[in-house]
Order: structure tokens, then C-alpha cells, then sequence
């Protein structure tokens, strides 16, 4: 998906092909074995990965996930993707990914702690704080970051918070870094709605994925004026055509570790979610839920890419001839959390850290220039919002590149 996506733009910008190479393929991957002692005392070994695709900006930056269809593909896939995303924004890295193919549910916080520091063990040699710098992702939260952050201390004799981003305030995290995502993305849902003459007094919003990006996308929509009418997770959904009360139904997830079975509403399957009318729709989950499939059945006025990758190149054809949807694609709709991760990362350097607000001001600035000029190049072009996005971040890569040269 990401190559075929590369491949659409490089063939609008008039990318020459032996510069294509050069932008496309991952600069480095490394893949690691990590055997850990389960807690009923056998040793199982699990497949690790990380992916730095250009190392021309900067550092590279981007999370790490623990899932298990994890594979060095679909990491590579999401490493490029960071490339695009940091450079529309201007953050001066490279992306990257890494992945664990695990399954965190079914392991204790004992057992994800060892396997955390085993991985981050095996990574020394590939990371650093001006190297390669790991945040969250799905199945990863501050807790990981944290570990992460002390094993990589532990071995270098002194305190890194610059290691990673994503981290407990305590640890040199940054304040509003955990609610970035979803901010931005509700941040972005209304300037969409600005753009299409939607009124959020009163619209609805359909979420998949309740995790930390879709529950802070929820509750930021919500205080928009926009009434949450679905959202689901793994296990299924709720739908209720009045709206849900977000913090009744996040008493229900913290009794039961799920959205099903919250008594306020319909239940509905991911499947059904999907195509449920609505406003807004919010794939806060996983790459490839908009598909050939489901893409003509899709009804919404705005379809905010929270997740990454989550519309494939198939459904995105069909969904280009449905001038009625407006897209926020995936590497500007979830670019907040990166943005607020290169904010945390300078603190780290510095020192010195910011308030909350001034986070969240600056995080807006940043996230207002990329919707504006990405909106503008896609009336200009008369091309989608997608092309425009990857078009920035593509170009500048692949200036940065032209400028600095071949080695040697
Ligand atoms: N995992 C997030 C993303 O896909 C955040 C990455 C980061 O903060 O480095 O953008």
C-alpha cells in the first residue's frame, strides 16, 4: 500500500526514476530474536523488528508497536509513512517504526516488562537520542516508554529521557503528549467542518478504536458540539442514536476491559460501524478497515484517517469519485502525536519544560499550516487531499536529498 501510494505521487511530481530508489527503500532494518521467561517458567522467543526509513532530516522518529500481525513488512510500511508525516509537518527526522509480534492482552505486565527490556537491549546499537527515537503505538503506552527509557539508562550509566518519546511527565514526558492524537484530530474535524459548512452543534461521529486516540478524539469532538452516536473496539461496538455518554461508557471499560456489552445502546460489529450514517467518521484503529468492500457504503461527510494506513489504495480510488466525502488523510489527520513527540524530545535536550497550554498552542499553529496548505494545493491541482499531503512530504524529502548529495 505504501509503495503503490509512493509510486501515484512520484508519477505526479515527475519523480525521475533513479531518484525513486533512493526515497523509497527503508535505510535500515533490524529484526531481532527475543527469548523471555514466561511466567509459568518456559522461555519463548519472540520476533522483534525496527525500520528507519531516511536518515536525511534528522533522527529518526516513530512508535513502536506490539501486535500480532506484526511483521517487517507492515513495519517498513509504517516507517515510511512517518517519513511522509514528519516532513508535511516540518520536524526535522526521518520516520521509522518498530514492532513486536506479540499479543499484550494475553501477557502479564511482568512478561511485557522483560520483553520491553529485551528488545530495547537488543536495539542499543540502532538507536539514540540523535538517532532513532521510539514513541507508543498501538499496544504500547507510557509504561513501555518508561522501561524502555531505564534500560537504555541502565546501560549507557546516566539518565536519557531523550531516548524516547511518550514517556510519564515524571520522566521528562511532556505535558498534553498523551492526549496529542486525538486533540489534533478533533482540532483537524473542525476545520474540516468549517471547510464543508457542517455545523458541529449537532453532528454525530461514528469512532473505531477506543484506545488513546479514539477515547481523546471522542472527547474532544464532544466538546466541538458533536454528539458520539458509535465507537467500538476489537471485541465490537455500541451505537446509539442519541449519542453515548462518554465517561458512563468509560465506566463500563474500566469494569470490563471492553465496549461490549456497554447497556446504553445497540450493539453493533466493526463491519456494520463502518457504514453506519453518520457526519464524521473516525478509523482510530488499524491499517486496511476502508477497503474495495466497504468504500461505496461508507456514509459521511468527513472521513478523519486517525489510524494509520486505515483506507486502502483500492478504497481510496472509489472514494475519489465521491466528491461528497472530504478526507483528512492519515498523515496529517494523526500528526499531532508526532508533533507533540518532537515537543517533547526538544524539553528532553533543553531541560526545560513547557506548560500545557503552550504545548497545545503550538501544536494548533503547527497542525493549522499543514491542513491550510494542504487544502489549498488540493484546490489548486484540483487533486485529492491525500496526493496534496504525500506531495509536501515526498517533495520535501526528496529536495533535502538532492541538496545534501550523494555520499561519497
Ligand atoms: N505512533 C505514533 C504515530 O504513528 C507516534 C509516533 C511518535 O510520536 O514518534 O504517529
Amino acid at each position: 500500500m505504501a509503495c503503490r501510494q509512493f509510486d501515484l505521487v512520484a508519477d505526479r511530481l515527475q519523480i525521475p526514476d533513479a531518484e525513486r530508489g533512493r526515497l523509497k527503500y527503508p535505510k535500515r532494518s533490524l529484526t531481532v530474536a527475543l527469548p523471555i521467561h514466561r511466567d509459568n517458567g518456559s522461555i519463548e522467543v519472540f520476533a522483534g523488528y525496527r525500520v528507519q526509513h531516511h536518515l536525511t532530516l534528522g533522527p529518526t522518529k516513530g512508535g513502536l508497536r506490539f501486535h500480532p500481525d506484526v511483521t517487517l513488512g507492515e513495519v517498513a510500511a509504517l516507517a515510511m509513512w512517518m517519513s511522509w508525516k514528519c516532513a508535511l509537518t516540518g520536524l526535522p527526522y526521518g520516520g521509522a517504526k518498530g514492532g513486536i509480534t506479540c499479543t499484550p492482552r494475553n501477557m502479564s505486565a511482568g512478561e511485557l516488562q522483560r520483553l520491553t527490556r529485551r528488545y530495547t537491549q537488543e536495539m542499543i546499537p540502532f538507536i539514540g537520542p540523535q538517532v532513532d527515537v521510539m514513541a507508543p503505538d498501538v499496544g504500547t503506552n507510557e509504561q513501555t516508554m518508561a522501561w524502555m527509557m531505564d534500560t537504555y539508562s541502565m546501560h549507557m550509566g546516566y539518565t536519557v529521557p531523550g531516548i524516547v518519546t511518550g514517556k510519564p511527565v515524571g520522566l521528562g514526558g511532556s505535558l498534553g503528549r498523551r492526549e496529542a492524537t486525538g486533540r489534533g484530530v478533533g482540532y483537524l474535524i473542525n476545520r474540516a467542518m468549517d471547510t464543508v459548512g457542517l455545523a458541529p452543534n449537532g453532528a454525530t461521529a461514528v469512532i473505531q478504536g477506543f484506545g488513546n486516540v479514539g477515547s481523546v478524539t471522542a472527547y474532544s469532538l464532544s466538546r466541538y458540539g458533536v454528539k458520539i452516536i458509535a465507537v467500538s473496539d476489537v471485541n465490537g461496538g455500541v451505537f446509539n442514536n442519541k449519542g453515548l455518554d462518554l465517561h458512563k461508557l468509560e465506566q463500563h471499560i474500566e469494569r470490563t476491559r471492553t465496549i461490549a456489552g456497554f447497556p446504553e445502546g445497540e450493539p453493533v460489529t466493526n463491519e456494520r460501524l463502518l457504514i453506519t450514517p453518520c457526519d464524521i467518521l473516525v478509523p482510530a484503529a488499524l491499517e486496511r478497515q476502508i477497503t474495495q468492500a466497504n468504500a461505496a457504503r461508507v456514509q459521511c461527510r468527513i472521513l478523519a484517517e486517525a489510524a494509520n494506513g486505515p483506507t486502502t489504495p483500492e478504497a481510496d480510488a472509489i472514494i475519489e469519485q465521491r466528491p461528497e466525502i472530504f478526507v483528512i488523510p492519515d498523515i496529517l489527520c494523526n500528526a499531532g502525536g508526532v508533533i507533540v513527540s518532537y515537543f517533547e524530545w526538544v524539553q528532553d535536550l533543553q531541560s526545560f519544560f513547557w506548560s500545557e497550554t503552550e504545548v497545545t498552542d503550538k501544536l494548533f499553529r503547527i497542525l493549522e499550516s499543514a491542513f491550510v496548505q494542504t487544502l489549498s494545493l488540493s484546490r489548486k491541482q484540483e487533486i485529492s487531499m491525500r496526493m496534496a499531503a504525500l506531495s509536501f512530504g515526498i517533495k520535501r524529502v526528496q529536495e533535502a536529498k538532492n541538496v545534501r548529495g550523494l555520499f561519497p
